[in-house]
């Protein structure tokens, strides 16, 4: 079938510039930090690099600026082997970036999104095939709701299953509620996804990632609780990245959905064993070597 494991995913791609030092700087103050890197992140590309490690055919659906750090994560993607002829160059308009102060635990973070707040449903509309050949859509909120819809849309008009990350939470309008075959939010999304009248009609859609207490989903009102592996943590950044993506490349693959959510509570204990979101995503031989 020529569907088989064909993963897309419409979603926000940034990158993230991250700066340590001793403490944050006070209002108006200029200190000397530690040091400074930049890796490629954004919800949309860390869950395509997790599903792409995993053996999925992934197709990525988004923009960039016509800016060097739009070329670098362009490059990047291709190098996991994703397909970006759907991701576009936005002339004068800047690559989102996410920056990053990091001083000891004290994390602060500013979005700017850029390109990724133009990514518009016209733009989605100009690419539905790629979404109607897929056998999975992935999507999370990095993106406006309109497009985010707009893909959805799409997606249901085609019998293709989607996956949406309700990350990061905004109330969602009730039609991409019901389009979605499965709702993916972490402990906090889903305490303020409770407070929807629409939660009851939901729940049923509900895969609930539940940070080292592992992860859960309802079937016919049951709710099954597949616990966490016990790792060394060393950073839990793009933990539910690794989630989504192994799921959406799990179920694309045909798994059951107690498969696809045994894989990626797995992939995702892995992913926090090493620094920075994308770089402990695991590839399938490491995944299959942590399970056997
Ligand atoms: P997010 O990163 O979106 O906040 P979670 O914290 O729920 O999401 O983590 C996503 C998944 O990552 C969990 O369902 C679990 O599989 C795995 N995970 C997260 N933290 C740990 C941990 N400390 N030990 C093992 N697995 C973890």
């Amino acid at each position: 079938m020529h569907r088989k494991k064909k993963v897309c995913v419409v979603g926000s791609m940034n990158m993230d510039l991250m700066v340590t030092a001793d403490r944050v700087p006070e209002q108006g103050e200029t200190i000397l930090g530690d040091s400074f890197a930049m890796s490629p992140g954004g919800k949309g590309a860390n869950q395509a690099v997790a599903a792409a490690r995993l053996g999925a055919d992934v197709e990525m659906i988004g923009a960039v600026g016509d800016d060097s750090f739009g070329h670098v994560l362009l490059s990047a993607l291709k190098e996991e082997g994703i397909h970006t002829e759907a991701v576009q160059f936005l002339a004068g308009i800047a690559t989102g970036t996410a920056t990053i102060i990091l001083s000891g635990s004290d994390n602060r973070i500013i979005v700017a999104p850029g390109a990724n707040k133009q990514v518009s449903p016209e733009l989605v509309q100009a690419q539905k095939e790629k979404i109607a050949d897929s056998s999975i859509l992935l999507l999370q909120l990095e993106l406006p709701v309109e497009t985010v819809a707009a893909a959805a849309d799409i997606a249901r008009q085609n019998d293709v299953p989607i996956i949406l990350n309700p990350a990061p939470y905004q109330e969602l309008p009730e039609s991409l509620l019901r389009s979605a075959a499965f709702l993916t939010p972490n402990m906090v999304e889903n305490a303020a996804m409770q407070e929807s009248s629409l939660y009851s009609f939901i729940k049923e859609k509900l895969i609930l990632t539940k940070g080292k207490q592992g992860a859960a989903f309802y079937e016919k009102g049951e709710v099954t609780t597949i616990p966490s592996h016990e790792v060394d943590v060393k950073d839990t950044t793009g933990a539910g990245d690794t989630f989504n993506g192994a799921l959406a490349a799990q179920l694309s693959d045909g798994r059951s959905v107690i498969e696809a959510v045994t894989a990626a509570n797995a992939a995702a204990a892995l992913s926090v064993k090493k620094a920075g979101a994308q770089a402990g995503m695991p590839t399938l031989s490491e995944l299959e070597q942590f399970l056997d």
